[in-house]
């Protein structure tokens, strides 16, 4: 489904990433952040879904943990950033289902603005 959410020339540069075994390694783990919070961090999706929209982030756990493996102060703190930061700054917050998620062991949501058309 992704491919048809990527401009042509992102999605080369996914393919290739991925050809070169670039998903083995955690991404989500090694990235420099945008922003940084205690126990988040919201990233730059290196690969935007860029045909659709005109900002796309990544709000990421600072632990590599999935969503069921969240302590209660994370928690908090996403209830936090989603009242205050992410209201100011996007427009949607958007989560794959688990048949979706490229990155399965590393809770993230998708932070975006939609291109105007
Ligand atoms: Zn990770």
């Amino acid at each position: 489904m992704q491919a048809f959410l990527r401009t042509p020339e992102t999605e080369e540069k996914y393919q290739a990433h991925i050809a070169r075994g670039g998903l083995t390694h955690c991404p989500l783990c090694h990235e420099e952040p945008l922003q940084q919070f205690v126990h988040w961090k919201i990233l730059k999706n290196a690969f935007p879904y860029d045909k659709i929209l005109q900002v796309h982030h990544m709000l990421v756990s600072m632990r590599h943990v999935t969503e069921e493996e969240l302590n209660e102060e994370e928690k908090q703190e996403l209830q936090t950033i989603k009242q205050g930061y992410l209201d100011d700054h996007y427009q949607f917050i958007l989560e794959p289902t688990r048949g979706g998620k490229s990155i399965p062991g590393h809770l993230h949501f998708h932070l975006v603005v939609v291109k105007e058309l």
